[in-house]
């Protein structure tokens, strides 16, 4: 299957007095046949009809935000333009009207998270206490085509519109270690059409072998970088297994002039292994602050990008609220939680990277413990929101013959977690 880049066009609207921005995803097929054309977009503010030209207006490109598609025209079929903007009385639309408000960001690909099973591991046998993630995933390695074949049955039902929307695929394969012991490890990908079947085993990201012991394992003195992965590994199970994840956070990179670019990284690295809806983060003015001017001197100006309504959320947030800047606070956790469980990873550790030792470790609590001896101690004020979260997803699991995998949707209402342990451990 041929790729499709996709870039971001953020066109304000043409009406003067409209503080609209419209954002757009220009889709291209880098070296391919690409459509000429536009559309007849309409905006969702004000009303104002626009006429706007694009690659691919019929099936690439997309409108995310800010205006509604009414009408498109495709500049190989002739008269195409002419009698689509006269259909909508555009026709007197100035030719050379230039969209002197118009910001692109190339944004190619969403970053998928990934899962390194060779630097420090998190997961280890509940028996023997080996780490076990390179051999689980040698072990996936030999699932894959059984896996595939239960989500190509799957998707002849899918296409037809009979079988749910899942938002998410969760494998769960039997993993037996050499000591003997036998358990299951839980797995995770974006449920995306095209990216289907899976082409490679790391593509499914394990956030949960059953029974392993992550107090014990998460525990100790590690040296930053490590620190780092340790979290972000974390992360990548909060966003899946649960409905928030809260970062408190003091210092985010150095504060030196020659660390600019790393401190811009640290924290694109933070959003880049979060989800914004389920993310609060609680950090110093000082620190956000000196990330703004970080990554105004690194090329990647905030103000632009808020002006343009494209700042990811979670900075968002910080920038209108003041709610979650702390002065004088000196604790540091990172922790994810649902209505009833909550798990925290806790240390010395900022969000630094480097070879400097610090300690963390790793701790599961009931969400009323967790507020009560963490939240309500910052003395901020945070409202939780424990909404459900609710959502289908696509459950493959092992049949147990160990030969053949089953695909079947299923609805969780609570939380992923919740219904996923429902479903391992049925009652
Ligand atoms: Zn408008
Ligand atoms: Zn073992």
């Amino acid at each position: 299957m041929f790729e499709i880049s996709h870039r971001t066009e953020v066109v304000k609207c043409p009406n003067p007095s409209c503080p609209r921005n419209i954002q757009l995803s220009i889709g291209k097929v880098p070296g391919g046949v690409n459509d000429s054309g536009g559309w007849i977009l309409q905006c969702d503010n004000c009303g104002t009809k626009f006429p706007y030209k694009v690659k691919n207006p019929d099936d690439y490109s997309s409108v995310k935000s800010g205006a509604k598609i009414l009408d498109s025209w495709d500049n190989d079929v002739p008269e195409s333009k002419i009698m689509t903007l006269k259909k909508h009385d555009l026709d007197s639309f100035p030719e050379d009207f230039s969209f002197d408000n118009l910001l692109f960001v190339q944004t190619g690909e969403y970053e998928k998270p990934t899962f390194s099973d060779i630097e420090e591991n998190i997961f280890f046998c509940p028996g023997c206490k080996t780490h076990l993630e390179p051999i689980l995933y040698a072990q996936l390695s030999d699932k894959l085509p059984s896996i595939n074949k239960s989500i190509n049955s799957y998707l002849n039902y899918y296409l037809k519109g009979r079988a749910g929307n899942p938002d998410s695929i969760i494998v769960v394969v039997d993993y037996q270690c050499s000591c003997g012991f036998n358990t299951k490890g839980v797995l995770y990908k974006d449920f995306i059409e095209r990216e289907l079947p899976i082409e490679e085993e790391h593509q499914l990201i394990l956030i949960d072998v059953i029974g392993a012991d992550l107090e014990f394992t998460i525990d100790g003195v590690y040296d930053r970088d490590d620190c780092l992965s340790i979290l972000q590994k974390l992360l990548i199970r909060w966003q899946v297994y649960y409905n928030k994840v809260f970062l408190a956070v003091p210092f985010i990179g150095f504060d030196f002039k020659n660390s600019e670019a790393q401190r811009v990284e640290l924290w694109n690295w933070i959003l880049k292994n979060t989800i914004p809806h389920k993310t609060t983060l609680l950090t110093r003015k000082a620190t956000l602050t000196s990330f703004l001017e970080g990554s105004a001197n690194t090329g990647m100006d905030i103000n632009v990008l808020k002006d343009y309504g494209l700042l990811n959320p979670t900075v968002d947030e910080l920038t209108d609220k003041k709610a979650l800047f702390k002065r004088d606070f000196h604790a540091k956790f990172y922790a994810g939680f649902d209505r009833k469980n909550a798990e925290v990873l806790v240390g010395s550790f900022n969000i630094h990277e480097g070879t400097y030792v610090e300690n963390i470790h790793f701790k599961s609590y009931d969400f009323g413990d967790f507020f009560k001896k963490y939240i309500l101690k910052m003395n901020i004020i945070f409202d939780p929101r424990i909404i459900d979260e609710e959502g289908e997803f696509l459950l493959i699991s092992e049949h147990e013959d160990r030969k053949e995998f089953i695909a079947k949707v299923e609805n969780y209402t609570t939380s992923r977690r919740e219904k996923i342990y429902e479903l391992i451990n049925p009652k």
